[in-house]
């Protein structure tokens, strides 16, 4: 059904509350909801908080998605999913029950007033491009580029593995 449907990457981040909890329910609703079909999960990370630094670490993961919905509509799935979480914007970059970022959306390459597409900041961060890499597909056009960036960063250091996971095969399998 959803054969033709274009490929794009979510970013997925918790600092406050039961933070591995809200990645998987970010998840799970992502799965669910439809024209979105979510096909593979990198491992959860834990990261230190860079830029505004006085605040709890973070967990941090990327899904690899299939949907049928055009990049707009896609972000406001991601979020309705913040708020259902409750996410309350607060400070720019500052502690959140989760995040939702969509880093790529097939190829494309676009500048709309809400959305920036690859998302501006991913190739400075290494708790995007570490879990990035576990699920990028090699001939996507973005895939030197991460590779590259991902060489020449430092501070690996602040992205620790935190738990392998397997989403969202495990969904299929439990009630909740
Ligand atoms: P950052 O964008 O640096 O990761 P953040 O995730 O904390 O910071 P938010 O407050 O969640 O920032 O988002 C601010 C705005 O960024 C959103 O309202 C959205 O319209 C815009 N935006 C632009 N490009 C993207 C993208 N690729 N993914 C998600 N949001 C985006
Ligand atoms: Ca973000
Ligand atoms: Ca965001």
């Amino acid at each position: 059904m959803m054969g033709s449907a274009t490929i794009a990457y979510i970013g997925l981040g918790a600092n406050l509350g039961d933070k591995e909890e809200q990645l998987r329910q970010a998840v799970k609703r992502l799965h669910g909801e439809t024209g979105i079909r979510v096909e593979r999960c990198s491992n959860i990370y834990e990261t230190d908080p860079v830029g505004f630094t006085d605040q709890p670490p973070f967990l941090n993961m990327v899904a690899r998605i299939r949907t049928i919905l055009k990049p707009e509509p896609l972000l406001d799935v991601c979020a309705k999913i913040e708020r259902s979480l409750g996410r309350v914007r607060d400070v720019r970059w500052g502690p959140r029950t989760i995040d939702l970022d969509v880093l790529l959306y097939g190829d494309e390459v676009a500048e709309l007033p809400r959305l920036t597409i690859p998302h501006p900041r991913m190739f400075e961060r290494l708790f995007v491009l570490i879990p990035l890499l576990e699920v990028l597909d090699e001939d996507a056009s973005a895939a030197v580029s991460s590779r590259e960036a991902l060489e020449t960063l430092d501070g690996k250091e602040g992205v620790r593995l935190w738990r392998k996971i397997n989403w969202p095969e495990e969904f299929e399998h439990s009630a909740n």
